[in-house]
C-alpha cells in the first residue's frame, strides 16, 4: 500500500517522533502551520475518522490530552486547536488529529528542528 504515514510508521520514511505507544505515534508536522503542530498518527491504517473505532478515538484523545499538556508548558502556548480534516480536505488518507499550538494568536517563528529539540529535551 502506498500510503506516506505506514512508511513513516515503519520507518521507510525518517520523522521526528515525540511519542510513541502501542497504538500511535506523534510526529513533527514537516510542512508546520504553527511552531509545535504536531500529528498523532494510529498505528493501524484507518483511511479516516468514519473509520476509527471508538476505542482508538479514546486512546487518540488521551494521548491528545497529554501532549497538549506538554506541548503548551513546553512551548509556553495560550491556547492549542484540533484539527480532523475529511473528505477532499484530507490530503493523507490515513487518519490523523493535528494539534496545533497558539493557532490564530501568533506567527510562525522556529523551524522544525528548533522545536523538536524544546520537545524532547
Ligand atoms: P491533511 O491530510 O490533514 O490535509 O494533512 C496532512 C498533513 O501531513 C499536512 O499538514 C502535511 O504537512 C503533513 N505531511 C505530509 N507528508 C508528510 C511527511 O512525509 N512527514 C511529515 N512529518 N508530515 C507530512
Ligand atoms: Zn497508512
Amino acid at each position: 500500500m502506498d500510503c506516506i504515514f505506514c512508511k513513516i510508521l515503519k520507518n521507510e520514511i525518517p520523522s521526528k517522533r515525540i511519542y510513541e505507544d502501542e497504538k500511535v505515534i506523534a510526529i513533527m508536522d514537516i510542512n508546520p502551520v504553527v511552531d509545535g503542530h504536531v500529528l498523532i498518527i494510529p498505528k493501524e491504517h484507518v483511511e479516516d475518522y468514519q473509520g476509527l473505532k471508538p476505542e482508538l478515538l479514546q486512546h487518540i484523545y488521551k494521548v491528545a490530552d497529554k501532549l497538549t499538556k506538554e506541548l503548551m508548558t513546553k512551548l509556553n502556548s495560550k491556547g492549542l486547536t484540533f484539527v480532523v480534516n475529511y473528505g477532499d480536505s484530507q490530503l493523507v488518507k490515513h487518519f490523523h488529529l493535528h494539534l496545533l499550538p497558539d493557532y490564530q494568536l501568533k506567527e510562525k517563528e522556529m523551524d522544525v528542528d528548533k522545536v523538536f529539540e524544546i520537545l524532547t529535551k
